[in-house]
């Protein structure tokens, strides 16, 4: 369903050139939800904005649905991107309007009637449990409640894939559980593709079925979560799992044990 094939990035500050994906290749089944961590600065966000060509790659290919992204006009691109759903750490709500109007903004963007709007916005506010929030502002939210708001906004054009960028990185372990158990509702009641990245282990094992691990811009490795932390060999990924193998459900620390996993996996099919 999503194609991202050996997409490179550089970015020129200051007279001096930096590459920030190096020949990416990654597939994403239609309903998946796709993990990929990295640490800071290893090119997460970057490719995630490229997913919708918010960033431009200088080579490569993104194919939605058999279209290819870097091929399409300005105009067939905001029709696109209208079925992307993106979601930030910080919410990026609006403080001058209500819950109600933040939410209903991509539809007062598109056009809707007054009665679509009122309709949408109340389904997708019951669907994160804010109904009775309608009319706060976001300033008397909890950051939990904000990333709904922000959610339900996301989900406004029915999308077919939502965003993640670090998107529970400002909440609480308890908030981030609760978000992630949302989008993986979501993800199960609405069929959406969920797309999200993080430098926290334990964000991928509560919701992600795929991982994909980014080093310094190059995509060391991916896999199904047990595929990637049985990964022994790579020290990037180690880092990663170290603390979190005895956390792990007792059920996979077993097969861990009695399937042990040498090497990379293949990085292109
Ligand atoms: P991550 O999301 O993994 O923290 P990013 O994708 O944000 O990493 O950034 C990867 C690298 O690219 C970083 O070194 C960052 O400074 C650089 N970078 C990202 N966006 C830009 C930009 N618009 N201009 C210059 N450098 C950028």
């Amino acid at each position: 369903m999503i194609e991202i094939r050996n997409i490179s990035k550089t970015f020129h500050q200051k007279k001096q050139a930096f590459k920030a994906l190096d020949q990416v290749s990654l597939n994403i089944d239609k309903g998946d939800i796709v993990g990929i961590i990295g640490f800071s600065g290893a090119g997460k966000s970057t490719l995630i904005r490229t997913v919708n060509l918010l960033e431009r790659p200088d080579e490569g290919q993104i194919i939605i649905n058999g279209k290819d992204f870097t091929q399409l006009s300005s105009k067939q691109l905001a029709e696109e991107r209208k079925k992307i759903g993106m979601i930030f750490q910080h919410f990026n709500l609006l403080s001058s309007r209500t819950v109600f109007d933040n939410v209903a903004l991509p539809l007062e963007l598109d056009h809707s009637s007054k009665d679509q709007i009122k309709n949408k916005v109340n389904e997708l506010l019951k669907i994160v449990g804010l109904e009775d929030k309608a009319n706060d502002y976001p300033r008397s939210l909890s950051g939990g409640q904000k990333q709904r708001v922000a959610i339900a906004r996301a989900l406004a054009n029915d999308p077919h894939l939502l965003l993640c960028d670090e998107a529970t990185s400002a909440l609480d372990p308890v908030t981030t559980q609760s978000i992630l158990q949302l989008l993986k509702d979501i993800n199960q009641r609405l069929g959406i593709t969920i797309l999200l990245i993080t430098h926290e282990m334990e964000v991928i094992k509560s919701v992600c079925n795929h991982v994909a691990v980014i080093d310094k811009g190059k995509l060391l490795a991916k896999g199904t979560l047990s595929e990637i932390i049985s990964n022994r060999e790579n020290p990037v990924i180690q880092q990663f799992i170290n603390s979190d193998v005895m956390t792990l459900p007792q059920e996979l620390n077993n097969r861990l044990q009695k399937e042990p996993q040498d090497g990379l996996f293949p990085l292109v099919e």
